[in-house]
C-alpha cells in the first residue's frame, strides 16, 4: 500500500507525520520524495547502505554530421537547443531528456550522453526501510529524481511517501499512484487557502485523501467548517504544544519521546485501511 503525505505549503509538519506514522507501523518503508530538501533522515537517522546516481540523458550533437537545419531546436518545446550558423547551443538544465531531438534529426547527428542530476540513497533506520532522493544543488529538474526514488518502492511493504511542500510537478509525480494521501495543514487562514489548492489537485488526480491538522488549537474554526462542508475527513489532530515543538527542533520523533502516540498513528492507519476497504466494496 502506498500512502503519500503532502501539504499545500511548507512548514506544516509534513515530515513529522510521515516519519512518526512510518515508525508506528510494522513492515514499513519510509520514502523521502522531497528531493530538494529531504529532512526525514534528521528524525530517522538511517544507516545508508546503497547509493545510486540518477542520470538524465541530454543530447550531444556531432557537428560534422549536422546540416544546421534547425529541426531539433524547432522540436524542443523546452528551448534546450538553439541552432546558430555553424554551431548548436545546448542548455542541459532546460533539457527534460525526452530524446525527441535525437529521433527527429534527419542526419542522425545527435546521440545522448548522461548528465548526473542527483542521487537515490537506501538504508535502514531500526526496523524501517529508508529511501531518499537528493537533487544536486542548483539543479532544476526534480521530477526524474522523484521517479527514481519511487522505483525503490517495495510493494510488499507499506510505503510512506514524504512529498515536497506545495502542489508543483514533483508533488504530482510523488502522489500519483498512491492509494491514499494525507494532507497536512494548520488551522490558520493561510493554511486553509493552500489546503484548498491541494484538495483540488487530489480531486483531479482522483486520489482518496484525508486531512491531518497540526498545531490544532492555535487558530479558528474555519478549517473545520470547510472540511465539514466539503465532506473531507479530519483523521487526526495534533495539538499545539511547546513540548512537541521542542522535540521537533531537536530532531526527536514524537513516538520515540511519547510512545503512547504510536497508538494514535496506528489508529490513523487502520482508519485509512477501513476507508479504502469501503471504497473497494462500493465499486
Ligand atoms: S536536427 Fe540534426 S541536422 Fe538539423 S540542426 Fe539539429 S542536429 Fe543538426
Ligand atoms: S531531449 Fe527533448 S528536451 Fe532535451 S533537448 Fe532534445 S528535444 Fe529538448
Amino acid at each position: 500500500m502506498i500512502i503519500s503525505v503532502a501539504s499545500g505549503k511548507g512548514g506544516t509538519g509534513k515530515t513529522t507525520i510521515a516519519t512518526n506514522l512510518a515508525l508506528s507501523l510494522k513492515n514499513c518503508q519510509y520514502v523521502d520524495c522531497d528531493v530538494e530538501e529531504p529532512n526525514g533522515y534528521i528524525f530517522l537517522r538511517p544507516q545508508i547502505q546503497e547509493s545510486k546516481t540518477v542520470y538524465l540523458p541530454v543530447p550531444h550533437v556531432h557537428l560534422e554530421k549536422c546540416s544546421f537545419c534547425g529541426k531539433c531546436a524547432e522540436f524542443c518545446q523546452f528551448n534546450a537547443l538553439a541552432v546558430a550558423k555553424e554551431n548548436i547551443l545546448i542548455f542541459p538544465e532546460l533539457c527534460h531528456g525526452c530524446g525527441g531531438c535525437m529521433v527527429i534529426c534527419p542526419n542522425s547527428a545527435i546521440t545522448e550522453e548522461n548528465r548526473s542530476i542527483g542521487v537515490v540513497e537506501k538504508g535502514k533506520a531500526s526496523h524501517l526501510e529508508f529511501v531518499q532522493g537528493k537533487l544536486n544543488i542548483g539543479e532544476p529538474m526534480a521530477t526524474p529524481v522523484v521517479r527514481a526514488v519511487k522505483d525503490e518502492i517495495d510493494e510488499e511493504k507499506i510505503a510512506i511517501l514524504d512529498a515536497s511542500p506545495g502542489t508543483g510537478c514533483p508533488v504530482i509525480e510523488t502522489i500519483s499512484g498512491s492509494d491514499y494521501c494525507l494532507l497536512i495543514t494548520e488551522p490558520t487562514p493561510f493554511g486553509l487557502y493552500d489546503l484548498q489548492l491541494a484538495v483540488e489537485v487530489m480531486r483531479n488526480l482522483r486520489i482518496p485523501f484525508g486531512i491531518i491538522v497540526n498545531r490544532w488549537g492555535e487558530g479558528d474554526s474555519q478549517l473545520e467548517d470547510y472540511c465539514l462542508k466539503e465532506n473531507i475527513p479530519i483523521l487526526l489532530k495534533i495539538p499545539f504544544s511547546r513540548d512537541i515543538a521542542m522535540l521537533y527542533s531537536k530532531g526527536i520523533p514524537l513516538v520515540q519521546a511519547h510512545p503512547h502516540w504510536k497508538a494514535n498513528f496506528l489508529k490513523l492507519f487502520e482508519g485509512i485501511e477501513e476507508r479504502l476497504g469501503e471504497a473497494t466494496h462500493h465499486h
